[in-house]
């Protein structure tokens, strides 16, 4: 790979600014200080340093976020603010998206990658990847509720919801504090259940997807990169 590819990939800048560094002598693969942008280099293999700071490859980035409400689970739009917004520059070269979607008022676990099958393993109906919800629903949930999720439910637009797991936390007649499992992720699936069920969610948070939990220490809109244990038990 050309050196200015592989640094603009690893957020050292356009092209043209690592042409810059390579200028100022700042760049030096394999104890050789180099010059020529098109220099190629083995990103596996050589030690690339840019002054101190050694450049450690990776092909591929996953981040965990705790998405906060208000912003769009998507790369780029017009109106409104959306995920990859709030990702710092250094990783912004690396063509990342939300690993399927979350409602705009929805907060918690959001993956954000550039490796497209990784995302397809994971949201592909097939997979039937399990995805863990915190919600507050208005009124009482009863173990018809349960049951009902349980068996399927019949969304309004005829949609027969897979088995979903209903654990009620907290229940008054007024609101209730429930964790929801589903296997599938349809558009605004969660509340759309619950309002077959004659309730309306009030808040709605996703706390796990698979085996990965979502990181206690993140605030809503913080992200951090997983470790290679946590890719590897997604993958
Ligand atoms: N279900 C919903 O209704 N909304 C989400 O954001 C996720 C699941």
């Amino acid at each position: 790979m050309r050196i200015d590819k592989l640094l603009s990939n690893q957020g050292f800048g356009s092209r043209k600014d690592v042409k810059k560094l390579l200028k100022k002598k700042m760049v030096i693969v394999d104890g050789e200080t180099i010059s020529s942008s098109s220099t190629h280099v083995d990103p596996e293999t050589s030690e690339v340093y840019v002054g101190n700071e050694k450049v450690h490859y990776q092909s591929y980035i996953y981040l965990m976020m705790n998405k906060p409400t208000g912003v769009i689970s998507a790369t780029h739009d017009d109106m409104h603010q959306c995920v990859i917004d709030l990702i710092e520059e250094k990783y912004r070269p690396q063509h990342l998206f939300p690993v399927g979607r979350l409602d705009k008022d929805t907060t918690g676990l959001l993956l954000i990658t550039n490796d497209g099958e990784f995302s397809h393993q994971l949201m592909s109906p097939k997979k039937h990847v399990d995805k863990v919800y915190e919600a507050t629903v208005t009124c009482e949930v009863t173990d018809e509720d349960i049951r009902r999720f349980e068996s399927g439910i019949t969304l309004e637009d005829g949609y027969e919801t897979k088995p979903a797991l209903l654990k009620v936390n907290r229940t008054t007649t007024e609101t209730s504090d429930v964790t929801i499992t589903i296997s599938e992720g349809k558009f605004h699936q969660i509340k759309r259940m619950f309002k077959a069920v004659d309730k309306h969610v009030l808040t709605l948070k996703r706390v796990k997807i698979g085996n990965l939990t979502l990181d206690s220490h993140l605030e809503e809109g913080q992200y951090r990169e997983l470790t290679p244990d946590e890719i590897a038990s997604l993958s």
